[in-house]
């Protein structure tokens, strides 16, 4: 269901709806256990049209609920950045920015933020997967703790920079969770909890799944922890995954959400090649907007070939529906 854009648009701004969340590159300054992005090659960056377009296309109304920029690692990859000028001057496209950050390493990453802060608010969610040697072992990155801790530490000297937390938990670090949610709340900064997840699309974790995946001890360790430590919203479901029962708790990213890869793939989500909407968007300035609104347009068949069964059994951190929301579609 997507609107007309154009010269027609309505001048009147009102409330934007969805969540576009773009990959603008694959590379990143970490090697994760649980990751497939470093390894992919060739390393891609986000077509400067397709963004453009993503950005002035939302597919109700005008504008966007919420733009979120991820990786790879946005803030640290230069060719990445190239685009935040594009980005920060549509504004009026999106309502709230997040990006997704490991932090890693610091210098760079800051170099980014600065980039990508003009002075309106900012989500920073940045990835920590542990405490000191913990962290530095599922980023396979000696070195990584002190340098996401350095990124933070600066980070939140912006005023307007609202910082996130977010950890994956995973094999290596299933057993040291409490260090991280000490130092959460040592440094008052919320965290949220998300648990490897096997995607067979862009990020590829599929060949790392095996190693970094949690066994049945493991996981009722994870459920132990999640019940004593954290108050996200999706916890209940989380523990029902664990626990191997479907989740109940839909995801916005399933009826509003529209993920746009370094690679001009378009998604509901990056879990599954049962949720691409469209492979390639053209490269060509003409097509490029009616194959953008095809894409969106194509939500409804993938739901109906039980493309939200994937849902199901899904440990992502993601955007879990809110009352705000309104009514959850059928
Ligand atoms: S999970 Fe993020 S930080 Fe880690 S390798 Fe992948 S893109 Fe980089
Ligand atoms: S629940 Fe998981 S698989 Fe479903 S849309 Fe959200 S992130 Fe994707």
């Amino acid at each position: 269901m997507s609107t007309a854009v154009g010269p027609e648009r309505a001048t009147a701004r009102r409330s934007g709806d969805g969540i576009l969340i773009m990959s603008l590159a694959t590379a990143c300054g970490c090697d994760c256990v649980f990751c497939g992005l470093p390894d992919s090659r060739p390393h891609t960056v986000l077509d400067r049209s397709a963004l453009v377009t993503a950005l002035e296309h939302p597919p109700d109304g005008d504008r966007w609920e919420e733009v979120n920029i991820t990786g790879g690692d946005p803030l640290v990859i230069p060719a990445a950045r190239r685009l935040f000028p594009d980005l920060l001057a549509r504004r009026d496209r999106y309502e709230r920015l997040s990006v997704s950050s490991a932090g890693v390493p610091a210098g760079p990453a800051l170099t980014g933020l600065q980039a990508l802060d003009d002075g309106h608010p900012l989500d920073l969610y940045v990835s920590l997967d542990g405490v000191g040697e913990v962290h530095d072992r599922v980023r396979r990155r000696p070195g990584a703790f002190a340098e996401a801790t350095r990124f933070v530490a600066e980070a939140r000297r912006r005023e307007n920079v609202h910082i996130a937390l977010t950890c994956v938990i995973n094999r290596l670090n299933v057993d040291r969770l409490d260090e991280l949610a000490d130092y959460a709340e040592a440094q008052r900064l919320p965290v949220s909890y998300a648990v490897v997840n096997r995607s067979d699309h862009y990020i590829n974790s599929l060949p790392l799944y095996q190693d970094v995946s949690l066994d049945a001890e493991q996981s009722a360790r994870a459920v132990d922890f999640l019940t004593r430590r954290s108050r996200q919203r999706l916890d209940t479901d989380l523990r029902r995954v664990l626990r191997g029962e479907p989740r109940e708790l839909p995801c916005r990213l399933l009826h509003k959400g529209v993920l746009l890869t370094s690679d001009g793939a378009t998604a509901i989500c990056g879990t599954s090649q049962r949720m691409v909407l469209a492979e390639k968007l053209p490269s060509d300035g003409a097509e490029l907007a009616p194959a953008w609104t095809a894409a969106l347009d194509r939500r409804p068949q993938l739901l109906a070939a039980g493309a939200g069964q994937t849902c199901q059994t899904c440990t992502t951190n993601c955007f879990a529906w809110r009352t705000s929301d309104g009514p959850v579609p059928s």
